[in-house]
Order: structure tokens, then C-alpha cells, then sequence
């Protein structure tokens, strides 16, 4: 029987030179050039780009990638244990080639896209040499894809493209913008006339698409397959931010320990009241139960499909926004008033974890896909009783003795007792 929660002792080697390297290299580059992985000055691209190449040589570069797909296929297991790591630090995931949006986007390309189209725009998002952004969410609503009305039509050898997206995440610093209409999913260089960005909000961008003409092969996928290349991209990215939430609430939790440890209260360390043990033990607790539920789903991934792990990963993204939250909160009051400043990274952790909650997909969307798919599982019961109802289950019970009591009065006497006293009559 395998039921092994150990590491490949080689992949604990990486694991482990990853902590280090992203301790002694990443964090020092977020703390004093915070954005650099996100520009493209060549002063910024000098300091970011060596970190990169060392990524490279341990090979970790981009792994979220299946073989199947062109990457170097480590599985999605081996994936939640490197985020697990990586999640801590903002700049981490751009360093190591997996970073949101683009990652979804690439799997998206990698699925769908042409051999074509592979080496327009998948090879060089793939070394980072491009960026993207994911164009899904209108103003009028972003849960129901039903409402989204951006369209495109077809005019001789060139789509064009109308509508209003709110919401892209980094589009103003995209290259390509992938626009979900209503009747396909298209590639968008950003420079396109007809392209407007507009001022706010400024990271997540509201983008007004009018009359923009792209080349019949920017049409990605099947015309009208937006949905199902929709589906295969937020499938994937939802459990990546499930992973790094872990790092997050982990980060959270050590913060949380060493305080505790650190402040003392009315004659004791703060560690040894109970209140404070309570957070301690309540977060301890959920952190590990997030983490085995990704693990899980992770390798549920590895062994079946994203299709197959859908429920998991419902599960994984609505359980990582409630324990990021309760715990970075937890974190905070234990920090008192410092932990209300944003002299820490606690409040970002708490702030972030709403945005958890709602993007790729509301909490409720989720936990109506788990109910539904959980519920296929069972059926109503016949008559008035549930299945567990003690009295019919033990009438049931008795016929399986019928021989032993016929032959034995004393078992009848014995079982009449035991029934009364367990419904309280003895
Ligand atoms: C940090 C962040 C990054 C994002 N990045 C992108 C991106 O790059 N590209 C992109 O296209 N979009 C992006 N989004 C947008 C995201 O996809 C939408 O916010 C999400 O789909 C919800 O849509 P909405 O905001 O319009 O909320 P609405 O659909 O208006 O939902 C609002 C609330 O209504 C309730 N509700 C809605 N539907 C149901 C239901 N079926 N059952 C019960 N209650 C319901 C819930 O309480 C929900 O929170 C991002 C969002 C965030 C927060």
C-alpha cells in the first residue's frame, strides 16, 4: 500500500536551495527594488536577470509546465512544494518563469495554440522576453460568463474586436492581451489601435476594445471555444494560488510563533497565555489542513486530470482565502499595534486575502461546484427515516443474530436491554 508523505530526497535538495536562494537573493532585490521583476529598465532586467539564470541552471525554470505541454513535466505535486516556498516573496514566481497571468495564459497557448502561434507567443513568454494579460471580467459582471457581451466579427482576413473588460490584471504592461469574447478566444498585441487603457484602477486594468483588428490567426483555439479555454486556464491557476497562499499563511504563522515568544504581558511571555496558544494551536491546525488538501489535490492532478481534481481545486481555492485570512489575522492582533502598520507584511497578507476570495471565480461559485459534485455522490433516502435512523437500522441489525437469539433467550433479554438503554429507557 503506498501513503507517503515524504519528499524525493534529490527534490528535497532543490526544495532546499530554493529557501536559501530565495532568502539571500529574491527578498533582498523585493525589500530595496520591490518592482524590478516587473520592469523593463536594463539597470532593473541587470539585477533580476542573474537570478533568473540561476533558476535555469537548477533547472526549476517554469515547471508548472507538463511535459505533454513543452515543460520540463515535475508534475503538479513537486509544483506545490517549490510554491510553497516561493509564495512567501511577492518577486519570487517571476524569477522562477511561473508567475500569474502568464502562466494560465501559457497553458492556455500550450493547449490550444498552432505550432504557429506556439512560436509567436509561447517561446518568448516562456523566457520572459514578453509579458500578457487576461482579458475576462466586463463591468457588468464577472461571475456569470453568460453576461459578457465583447464580441468579435469577422471582416475579410482580420477579426475585429469590441467591447469593454474590467479587471485585467497587469494589462497596461502586457505585450498580448488575451481577450475572451463572446464567440472565441483572441491574442491582442496591446499596442493594437484601438486599445484603451484607461487610468484606473492602475494594477488590475479597465480596458475599453474598440473596433481592434487582429489577424485571422489571432484567433485562438476554435471560434467559439472561449469557454472551454476559460475553464482549461482558471482550472490550473486557481491551485497555484492555493499553493502560495500556503507560503502566505505559513510566513504568517512563523511571524505569529516568534512574537508570541518575543512580548511579554502581565508577568508572562505572551506565548503562555492561553488566548494566544488558542491562535497558536487554531492556526497550526488549519495551515496543515489547507496544505494536505492541496497536496492532495496536487497529486490527484498528477494521477487523473485537472478535469478529474475539479472539486479539489474548488475546495483548495475558497479554504486558501478562509485560512490566509484567519490566520494572517490572528497574526496581527498578536502583533498589537504594530501589527495594524504596514511596517510588516501582515497587513498585505490580511488585505490580499478578499482578492482570494473573489478572483478566478467567487467563494460561492466554488462552493456551489463542490456541493453539486459531492451531492451526484449520494441519493435521498426512501420513506421518512434517514439511513441512520437507530431504531429501523437495528430491527435490520437483529436479523442477523435471528439464529443466535432464537436459539439463546438471555442475547434477546441482553439486546432488549441494551435498546432500551440506548434510547434511554433502561
Ligand atoms: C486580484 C484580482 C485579480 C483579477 N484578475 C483578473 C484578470 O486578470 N482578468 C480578468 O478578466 N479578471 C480578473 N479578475 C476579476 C475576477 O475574475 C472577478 O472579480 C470575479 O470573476 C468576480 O466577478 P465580479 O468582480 O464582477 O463580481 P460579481 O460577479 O459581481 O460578484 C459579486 C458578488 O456577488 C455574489 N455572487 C456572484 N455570483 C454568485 C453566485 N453564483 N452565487 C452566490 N453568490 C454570487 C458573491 O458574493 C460575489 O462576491 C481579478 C479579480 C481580482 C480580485
Amino acid at each position: 500500500m503506498a501513503w507517503d508523505f515524504s519528499t524525493d530526497p534529490e527534490f528535497q535538495e532543490q526544495l532546499d536551495w530554493v529557501e536559501q536562494f530565495c532568502r539571500e537573493e529574491v527578498e533582498p532585490l523585493e525589500l530595496v527594488f520591490p518592482y524590478a521583476v516587473r520592469m523593463r529598465d536594463p539597470k532593473m532586467k541587470a539585477l533580476v536577470d542573474p537570478l533568473r539564470d540561476q533558476v535555469k541552471a537548477r533547472g526549476l525554470w517554469a515547471i508548472f509546465l507538463d511535459e505533454e505541454l513543452g515543460g520540463p513535466g515535475f508534475g503538479q505535486l513537486k509544483l506545490a512544494l517549490l510554491n510553497e516556498i516561493i509564495g512567501r516573496y511577492g518577486s519570487a514566481p517571476a524569477i522562477f518563469g511561473c508567475q500569474a497571468p502568464d502562466t494560465g495564459n501559457m497553458e492556455m497557448l500550450a493547449a490550444y495554440g498552432t505550432d504557429e502561434q506556439k512560436e509567436r507567443w509561447l517561446t518568448p513568454l516562456m523566457n520572459q522576453e514578453i509579458w500578457s494579460a487576461y482579458s475576462m471580467t466586463e463591468p457588468q459582471g464577472g461571475s456569470d460568463p453568460n453576461l459578457f457581451v465583447t464580441h468579435a466579427v469577422r471582416d475579410g482576413e482580420q477579426w475585429v474586436i469590441n467591447g469593454e473588460k474590467w479587471f485585467t490584471s497587469a494589462g497596461r504592461y502586457a505585450d498580448i492581451l488575451f481577450v475572451m469574447c463572446t464567440n472565441g478566444m483572441f491574442v491582442v498585441p496591446r499596442d493594437s489601435p484601438g486599445v484603451e487603457i484607461m487610468d484606473q484602477p492602475r494594477s488590475h486594468d479597465h480596458i475599453i476594445y474598440n473596433e481592434v483588428r487582429v489577424p485571422l490567426d489571432h484567433l485562438l483555439g476554435p471560434e467559439d471555444g472561449a469557454k472551454v479555454l476559460a475553464q482549461r486556464r482558471l482550472g490550473g491557476g486557481r491551485i497555484h494560488h492555493a499553493m502560495r497562499a500556503i507560503a502566505q499563511c505559513k510566513r504568517a504563522f512563523d511571524m505569529m510563533c516568534e512574537r508570541a515568544l518575543s512580548r511579554e504581558s502581565h508577568g508572562k511571555i505572551i506565548a503562555e497565555h492561553q488566548m494566544v496558544q488558542s491562535a497558536v494551536a487554531d492556526s497550526y491546525a488549519e495551515i496543515n489542513m489547507l496544505r494536505l488538501l492541496v497536496l492532495w489535490t496536487a497529486w490527484t492532478i498528477d494521477n487523473s486530470s485537472t478535469q478529474e481534481a475539479r472539486t479539489q481545486i474548488a475546495a483548495c481555492k475558497y479554504t486558501a482565502a478562509k485560512v490566509l485570512k484567519d490566520v494572517a489575522y490572528r497574526a496581527i492582533h498578536i502583533f498589537g499595534s504594530l501589527g495594524v502598520t504596514d511596517l510588516t507584511p501582515l497587513q498585505a497578507m490580511w488585505a490580499g486575502s478578499p482578492a482570494m476570495s473573489v478572483m478566478d471565480g467567487v467563494d460561492e461559485v466554488h462552493k456551489v461546484t463542490v456541493a453539486r459534485n459531492v451531492l451526484k455522490g449520494y441519493q435521498p433516502h426512501d420513506g421518512f427515516w434517514p439511513t441512520d435512523y437507530f431504531p429501523a437500522k437495528r430491527a435490520e441489525a437483529r436479523k442477523k443474530f435471528s439464529d443466535a437469539m432464537a436459539a439463546d433467550p438471555d442475547l434477546v433479554k441482553y439486546a432488549d436491554y441494551m435498546e432500551r438503554r440506548s434510547s434511554g429507557r433502561a
